[in-house]
C-alpha cells in the first residue's frame, strides 16, 4: 500500500536515532549506563546553579511532554499541581503496572533501559521535593523486577539513591512495589490504595493526587515511559524535545505494534508517525499480503478505525481525535480482512468484565452484560435488537463510574458496532416482535 510521507509529522523518521531504547548492548547494567553518560544529567541538576526545582519543572513544561500512560496529560503541568513544601511527606509513584491489552512498551524499558527510568524518577523527586518514590510494577514482570531490584541496590551502594545523593543535601528513596495481577491497580488512585495495603478500589477525583494522594499526602503519579523521557529533556533542553514529532504532542514514543503484521514489536520513533507508515514500513505490512480491516491505535480501549479511515492519520492526540479515536498508549492492534470483529469484541469485553473491580454497579453489572450479549451474538443466538441494547448499555456505563474502566469497556463496544454494524447484523437473527402488534403496512 502506498503511504503518503508528506503528511507525516515525524520528519526524517527513517534516520531517527533512538534515545529511549538506544542500541547499546547491556545498557540495563549500571556500569554500561554510566559509561554512556548515564546519571550525568542527575548530577548536573543536583549540583549546578542553573537548576533548582522550579526551573526543572519549567523545562519539563517547555518540552510539552505529555504522559505516556494513555491519557496524555501534560507532565510539567501535573508536577506544578504539587502544593508548596510544608512539613508533610510528599510522594511520587512511577506507574509500571501496564496491562492494557495491546500495550507492552513499559516492559521493554524496564528490561533494556531501567536506569533511565531511575534517573528520571530522581530528577522528578528533586523537582517536586519528594523523598520517596514507589515504583509500582506489574507482578507478572517478575524477572525484570528482580533485575531492577539488583540494579537499585547498586545505586544505593554508590550513593545515587538514599541519603545525600551524590554528596548533595538532596535525599530520596525508591521502593519497588510488586503488583499482584489486577488490571485496576494501574489506575492511579487504585495504585495508591494498593500501595497503602488496601483493596484497590479507585477513589473519586477530585481531589486529585497532588491534593490528596498516598496516605492523604501530596502525590504525583507518572508512567514509566513518561519519566524515562525526563533525563533527555534536562540534558538536551525542552525546546529540543518539543521539536521532535507532532508539535502539540511531541517527543519520542514507543509504539507497540501487534496483531496481523509481519514484524510485531516495540518501535521507537517520533510522535506524529503516519499509521500507514507504522503498519506497512515499520512493521512490514500485513501478514500473508492480506488487506487491512481495522487498527486500534492506542490499546484495546481506544475506538477502532476502519481501514478506510486511516489515510493521512498520524499518531498524536490531535490527528487521532479528528479521525475518531485516541492516542492512548500508542499500542497499535492491527487486524486483517479475515478478522471476525464479533469474536474480537467479545474477547475484549471478556477482559474488562474479568478486570472490573466491582465497586461501581454500572461497571460491575454492565461489563458482564456486554460480554453476555456479545457471546450470544457470537454463538448465533443474538437478535438484531441486541445491537441497540449494547449501545444502550454503553450509555448507562460511560461517565457514570468512579474510574475510567467502564468507559474503557464501553468505547470499543460502541465504536466497533457503529463502524462494523453490517458484520454484527449479519450474525443476528431478526428481532422478535411482541405478539398482538399488527405490523401490516397501512394506507
Ligand atoms: P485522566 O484523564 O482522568 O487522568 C490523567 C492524569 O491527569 C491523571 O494523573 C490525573 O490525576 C491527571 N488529571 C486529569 N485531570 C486533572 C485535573 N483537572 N487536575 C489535576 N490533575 C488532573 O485519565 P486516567 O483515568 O488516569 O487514565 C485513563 C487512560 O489510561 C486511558 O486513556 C487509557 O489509555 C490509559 N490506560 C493505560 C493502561 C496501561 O496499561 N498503560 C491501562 C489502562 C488504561
Amino acid at each position: 500500500m502506498a503511504t503518503n510521507g508528506a503528511q507525516s509529522k515525524a520528519g526524517d523518521w527513517r534516520n531517527y536515532k533512538r534515545v529511549l531504547l538506544p542500541p547499546i548492548r547491556d545498557l540495563h547494567r549500571l556500569e554500561v549506563y554510566e559509561a554512556h553518560g548515564g546519571y550525568q544529567t542527575l548530577r548536573e541538576v543536583l549540583t549546578s546553579d542553573r537548576w533548582d526545582p522550579k526551573s526543572v519543572i519549567e523545562e519539563v513544561k517547555k518540552s510539552k511532554l505529555r504522559g505516556r500512560g494513555g491519557a496524555g496529560f501534560p507532565t510539567g503541568l501535573k508536577w506544578s499541581f504539587m502544593p508548596p513544601v510544608d512539613d508533610r511527606p510528599r510522594f511520587l509513584c512511577c506507574n509500571g503496572d501496564e496491562s492494557e491489552p495491546g500495550t507492552f512498551k513499559d516492559r521493554q524499558l524496564m528490561e533494556f533501559n531501567p536506569h533511565q527510568i531511575f534517573e528520571g524518577i530522581l530528577i522528578a523527586c528533586y523537582a517536586m521535593s519528594v523523598r520517596t518514590c514507589y515504583l509500582y510494577v506489574r507482578g507478572e514482570f517478575a524477572r525484570w523486577i528482580e533485575h531492577m531490584e539488583r540494579e537499585l541496590e547498586k545505586l544505593y551502594a554508590k550513593g545515587y539513591v538514599g541519603k545525600n545523593i551524590m554528596g548533595t543535601d538532596f535525599s530520596a528513596d525508591i521502593v519497588i512495589h510488586k503488583g499482584a495481577g489486577a488490571y485496576i491497580c494501574g489506575e492511579e488512585s487504585s495504585l495508591m490504595e494498593s500501595v497503602e495495603g488496601k483493596r484497590a478500589y479507585p477513589r473519586i477525583k477530585p481531589p486529585f493526587p497532588a491534593q490528596r494522594g498516598l496516605w492523604g499526602y501530596p502525590t504525583t503519579i507518572n508512567n514509566v515511559e513518561t519519566l524515562a523521557n525526563v533525563p533527555l529533556i534536562l540534558r538536551n533542553g525542552g525546546e529540543w524535545f518539543a521539536s521532535i514529532g507532532a508539535p502539540n504532542h511531541p517527543g519520542p514514543v514507543l509504539y507497540g505494534i501487534s496483531g496481523h503484521v509481519n514484524r510485531p514489536g516495540v518501535y521507537e520513533y517520533p510522535t506524529g508517525m503516519l499509521i500507514t507508515d507504522l503498519i506497512y514500513e515499520v512493521a512490514g505490512g500485513i501478514r500473508g499480503g492480506k488487506k487491512l480491516k481495522a487498527v486500534i491505535p492506542g490499546g484495546s480501549s481506544t475506538p477502532p478505525l476502519r481501514a478506510d479511515m486511516i489515510d493521512g492519520v498520524t499518531m498524536d492526540a490531535e490527528s487521532l481525535r479528528e479521525a475518531g479515536s485516541m492516542m492512548g498508549t500508542a499500542g497499535l492492534l492491527v487486524l486483517d480482512e479475515d478478522t471476525d470483529m464479533v469474536s474480537w469484541l467479545r474477547r475484549v469485553a471478556h477482559f474488562y468484565a474479568h478486570e472490573s473491580c466491582g465497586q461501581c454497579t454500572p461497571c460491575r453489572e454492565g461489563t458482564g452484560w456486554l460480554e453476555n450479549i456479545l457471546t450470544r451474538i457470537e454463538e448465533g443466538e443474538g437478535r438484531l435488537r441486541d445491537l441497540d441494547l449494547l449501545l444502550d448499555l454503553c450509555d448507562q456505563m460511560e461517565g457514570r463510574t468512579v474510574c475510567a474502566l467502564a468507559d474503557a469497556a464501553a468505547w470499543p463496544v460502541r465504536y466497533t458496532i457503529l463502524r462494523f454494524r453490517e458484520e454484527f447484523e449479519a450474525r443476528c437473527k431478526p428481532s422478535l416482535v411482541p405478539t398482538g402488534i399488527d405490523l401490516t403496512p397501512t394506507g
